[in-house]
């Protein structure tokens, strides 16, 4: 039998507790088999693929019977249909269990996300609403059946990934599709998806390139033209093997659209909390830092001495201090997750926007206070505290939502009302 933490009394508890969060009965189960799966598959295997920068495809494997891979696929078309909300609950626990596993999970999931919930609740006219109804179960279907992985390469290395301009990797029109060409950079699951959901611009002839063109497109990993370059050795989330990925004249048929034409566009100007989805991963890294320093000070880490170090004030205060930070890093970001919808109001978006820093900069914060305070046996590699601490570290790196973007746009945006100019 495979014992976990969840086993030892007071250890692990739920993130966000149901019945303080007022959870629904099924949001709250289906976050506990996420709790559950991370502490008893993820933990396990996470050093290994971090010290060896490998995709934990295993993982992704056994997530398949659990019927994670289809959380957010809607129930019609046989995933588990969980809301925004219940996904982001769910992707916090398991990231504090393995940061790149839950980070991969998020580009799979989004791919469902995206073109379920999400786009159920936006405008979309009668052709658009029959066509997008029509090509998705085939994606659900691979997803269901199968097992099949789908990554989220959006990322180029220019302005497009932080919305500022049109992605620079074109998808050419022709006959039953589309010829993309383009790079894709820091592209997760690379080598391990089995489709890669590229975002690039629908570009005709002579035609100018416009962000309102973008197409969401399944690029399967075996098409001729696709090819994954480069090495793989960065600080943090070395699990994610994010390497290059580069394309060139691929012929994608045209039923390998995620989206209709011009949607995507529309989800990122009015569903704007569609990229609070990288923060999950981090909300489960903060609160792991502060897991292990509490049980570290408490002597009771398995794998090392039962020397208890809780006596000392300045380790107290220092736990108290991690504490008043993760109360106020849950309860934003639970607050942010919760009010997430098509059309949000500005001061929800600002608030999005102040929950995405947050958490962000916080996970890291804690990781680094948890380290001077459990001190220097604790940040030695046999356990998961260094591991946490460079994973946490790449959060605010992540576009478009990087923490120097959020805190950028919460300035402007608060004092600017949309249009207004100075003279
Ligand atoms: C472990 C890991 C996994 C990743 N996985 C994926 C993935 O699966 N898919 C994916 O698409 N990407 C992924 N990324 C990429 C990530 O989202 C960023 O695109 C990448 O880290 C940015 O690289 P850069 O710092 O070179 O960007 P640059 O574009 O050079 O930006 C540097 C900084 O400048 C600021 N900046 C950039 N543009 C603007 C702007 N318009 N306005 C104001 N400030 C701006 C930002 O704060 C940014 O951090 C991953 C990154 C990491 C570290």
């Amino acid at each position: 039998m495979n014992h976990s933490v969840l086993d030892m009394p007071g250890r692990d508890a739920p993130i966000f507790a149901p019945e303080a969060f007022r959870l629904g009965e099924e949001e709250a189960a289906l976050i506990d088999k996420a709790r559950r799966f991370g502490a008893r598959v993820l933990a396990p295997r996470a050093a290994q693929h971090d010290r060896d920068a490998t995709f934990p495809i295993e993982n992704f494997r056994d997530m398949h019977p659990e019927g994670l891979l289809r959380i957010c696929v809607p129930k019609q078309h046989g995933g588990l249909g969980a809301s925004f909300r219940t996904y982001c609950l769910a992707a916090a626990e398991l990231g504090r269990y393995c940061g790149a596993t839950a980070l991969s999970w998020n580009m799979h999931v989004c791919s469902t996300l995206w073109t379920g919930a999400l786009s159920d609740d936006l405008e979309m006219s009668a052709e658009e609403r029959a066509e997008h109804n029509a090509r998705r179960p085939a994606h659900y279907r691979r997803i269901v059946e199968n097992g099949a992985i789908y990554s989220q390469p959006f990322s180029e290395g220019g302005a497009a990934a932080a919305g500022a301009a049109a992605f620079g990797t074109e998808a050419k029109p022709v006959d039953g599709g589309f010829l993309v060409s383009g790079k894709k950079i820091f592209a997760s699951l690379s080598g391990a998806a089995d489709y890669y959901g590229i975002l690039c611009t629908e570009r005709g002839e002579g035609e100018q390139a416009s962000r309102r063109n973008t197409l969401y497109l399944a690029v399967p990993a075996n098409a001729p033209g696709v090819s994954v370059v480069g090495d793989w050795d960065p600080l943090g989330m070395r699990g994610t093997v994010s390497r290059t990925l580069l394309m060139k004249d691929v012929f994608v048929p045209e039923s390998e659209l995620l989206m209709p034409h011009g949607v995507y566009f529309r989800a990122a100007t009015s569903w704007p909390h569609m990229f609070l989805t990288l923060s999950p991963t981090y909300m489960g890294l903060a609160q792991a830092a502060y897991d292990f320093t509490v049980a570290y000070l408490r002597g009771e880490v398995p794998g090392t001495p039962p020397v208890k170090r809780r006596m000392f004030p300045t380790k107290q205060i220092a736990v108290a201090e991690m504490r008043v930070m993760l109360e106020q890093t849950k309860a934003l970001w639970f607050q942010a997750v919760s009010e997430a919808r098509a059309n949000p109001t500005k001061e929800q978006v600002l608030r999005a926007y102040a929950a995405q820093h947050t958490v962000m900069e916080n996970a890291n914060a804690l990781a680094a206070k948890a380290i001077r305070t459990c001190g220097g046996q604790a940040m030695l590699k046999n356990l998961p505290l260094e591991r946490i601490y460079r994973d946490s570290r790449c959060g605010s790196l992540m576009l478009p939502w990087t923490a120097e973007i959020c805190l950028d746009r919460l300035g402007k945006e608060t004092l600017y009302e949309p249009g207004e100019k100075d003279e």
